[in-house]
């Protein structure tokens, strides 16, 4: 029988990698529901091209979608709204895998809810395991969801681990013979910049990525490495080991995708072009492998691998992130809400690129840390950081 599939965020760029995965595969996958938040047109024709059970939208976007579905005389697709629809089918008892591929926070909940159902999650949503760590680690394991990493480095990291490694005690120390992890950074396009450089860049710039092609987001955070810091935090919870164990290398050819180090002195790599189509495979199959379109690795060709330390005097993102996590509590859920706060500033010409660190340092600063125990008490947190940002902003802006 075939695996039936929820993609939440289809129209963005990890929506569009995993379509492409199972164009390839329909006879092992169908897809039940999809989801989309502003490109209603592109959701219209996806719902054409693969005539899901479910569509969810913003309430504000139900009309047009109806339209656009009625046109194409698709009127047996059923249109939720919402994050309760988000959560509807992230849930949905006819689903089996879950594809977490919304941007920032509000992926939280739909991807808990997928997570509580005991489904194979496919995690690319980072922003959602850096905000609710300890209590999306337990739920896994409360409801046997295989919470399966699609970001590449910790795709990569769960390729080099041993087997049972999850089975372990989750106590933050390296385990089974492991000692270190290495998650490596491209280092984004202003890997060389000066500060004073950094200070001048444009959205678009920080947009364009030397090696990956990504949401505006993400590019944006991997300009500034507050992505690193993220999946540093993303490391530590997944793999239930404390950031003391893992250092950040930047290798600026994105061909190893990250590394894990044993006691007897081996260093595990896993490698391969940059496409995302492989961890999403890889995650989607596990523990199988499919086939994707994604050429072998031609050593050859690429010949020179770097690697060297980030300087976080020029990235202070990393820094912070990285202390975020060893304060715990509720400081990985300001350190997100501010940065995405300060990136869409930054996107809309508010801020300039070196004030983004800056504005997440000073919320961090001004907000009282706490236990984050429950769903809650994280949300109200996400929800106070986005506040303060949004004033420190106003006043860098005037
Ligand atoms: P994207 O901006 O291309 O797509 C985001 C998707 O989320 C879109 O479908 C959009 O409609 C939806 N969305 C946006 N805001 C929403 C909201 N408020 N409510 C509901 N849906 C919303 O982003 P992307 O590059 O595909 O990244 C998605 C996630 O995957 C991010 O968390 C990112 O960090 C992670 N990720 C992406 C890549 C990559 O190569 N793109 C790699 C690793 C991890
Ligand atoms: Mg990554």
């Amino acid at each position: 029988m075939s695996q039936s599939v929820c993609i939440l965020g289809v129209t963005g760029s990890i929506g569009q990698s995993t379509l492409k995965i199972l164009d390839s595969h329909s006879e092992e996958y169908s897809v039940f529901a999809v989801t989309a938040h502003s490109r209603i047109v592109e959701l219209a024709e996806i719902c054409k091209q693969y005539r899901p059970k479910i569509a969810v939208v913003p309430s504000h976007k139900v009309d047009e979608l109806h339209q656009l579905l009625i046109q194409d005389g698709l009127t047996e697709i059923e249109i939720l709204h919402g994050e309760a629809g988000l959560i509807a089918v992230s849930e949905h008892p006819q689903v089996d895998v879950v594809m977490a591929a919304i941007v920032g926070a509000a992926g939280l909940l739909p991807t808990l809810a997928a997570v509580k159902a005991g489904k194979r999650v496919l995690l690319a949503n980072k922003e959602a395991l850096v905000m609710s760590g300890d209590i999306m680690m337990q739920a896994a394991k409360d409801h046997h969801a295989a919470l399966l990493p699609v970001d590449s480095e910790h795709n990569a990291i769960f390729q080099c681990l041993p087997d049972g490694y999850f089975q372990a005690e989750r106590n933050g120390q390296p385990k089974m013979g492991v000692s270190r992890i290495l998650l490596t950074a491209s280092g984004g396009p202003f890997l060389n910049h000066t500060i004073e450089q950094l200070q001048n860049v444009t959205p678009a710039q920080a947009c364009k990525h030397p090696n990956w092609s990504m949401g505006q987001k993400i590019s944006v955070d991997s300009a500034t490495l507050m992505n690193k810091g993220l999946e540093l935090i993303e490391a530590c919870h997944l793999f239930a080991i404390s950031e003391h164990f893992v250092t950040v290398v930047v290798h600026p050819q994105s061909i190893i995708h990250s590394m894990v180090q044993y006691v007897d002195g081996s260093t595990l790599a896993q490698m391969g072009n940059p496409d995302m189509c492989t961890p999403i495979a890889h995650a989607l199959a596990w523990p199988k492998r499919i086939q994707t379109h994604v050429p072998a690795l031609d050593l050859f060709a690429n010949s020179h691998l770097n690697f060297q330390e980030p300087d976080t005097a020029r990235f202070p993102a990393l820094k912070l992130a990285r202390q975020a996590m060893k304060s715990g509590g509720l400081a990985p859920a300001i350190l997100n809400a501010a940065n995405e706060i300060a990136v869409a500033a930054f996107l809309n010409n508010q801020i300039g690129f070196t004030q983004i660190p800056q504005v997440a340092e000073q919320t961090l600063n001004r907000m009282e840390n706490a236990v984050a125990d429950t769903i809650d008490v994280i949300l109200q947190a996400d929800q106070a950081a986005r506040a303060i940002a949004q004033q420190f902003i106003m006043n860098k802006g005037s």
